[in-house]
């Protein structure tokens, strides 16, 4: 399976152990390149024990934009969110760990960075509800678009 698989493995005789491993896509934004956080932060989702299973540095363009963000391209904030992402180059990164999706975005904290708690990384490193450092995948349907539509299946460790 694309984004997760399920395994089940003898921890201890007699015992059997669950694991759900999943895949995200997660982008660190402008601001995070800019700041030159990528290190920070990714060392934040090392340590909580996820690993990278692809990584790519490249422009966002206007049409790839328009199809990742289909869900908010008709507000009038979109043209803002346009420039912004399409500023600098970015990183595009797979991560892969048990829940991955789930506990990725508790790290980040909510989208809007002034409401996001100290501990956070959007509350420790954002600005706005725009600028806020990372993007990462909300459900593993959209994790699974989101991996084919910023990487082939060449790209990344299975
Ligand atoms: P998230 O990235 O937390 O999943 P959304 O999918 O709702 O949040 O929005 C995508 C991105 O669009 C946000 O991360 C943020 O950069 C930007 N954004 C969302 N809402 C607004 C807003 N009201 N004004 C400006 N930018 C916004």
């Amino acid at each position: 399976m694309l984004s997760g698989s399920i395994s089940l493995e003898r921890n201890q005789p007699g015992s059997i152990l669950l694991q759900i491993m999943e895949k995200t896509l997660i982008i660190f934004k402008p601001d995070c390149m800019q700041k030159k956080l990528m290190g920070t932060v990714l060392s934040r989702f090392e340590t909580a024990g996820f690993s990278v299973a692809g990584c790519k540095m490249m422009r966002l363009d206007s049409p790839l934009l328009r199809e990742h963000y289909a869900h908010i391209a008709d507000e009038p904030f979109f043209p803002n969110i346009e420039s912004f992402m399409s500023s600098e180059p970015v990183v595009a990164m797979i991560l892969e760990g048990e829940n991955v999706i789930k506990k990725v975005r508790d790290l980040l904290g909510p989208t809007d960075s002034t409401q996001a708690l100290a501990g956070t990384i959007r509350g420790d490193f954002g600005e706005t509800v725009m600028v806020n450092v990372v993007h990462a995948s909300d459900s593993s349907e959209s994790a699974v678009a989101e991996i084919r539509r910023f990487f082939t299946d060449h790209d990344y460790i299975k």
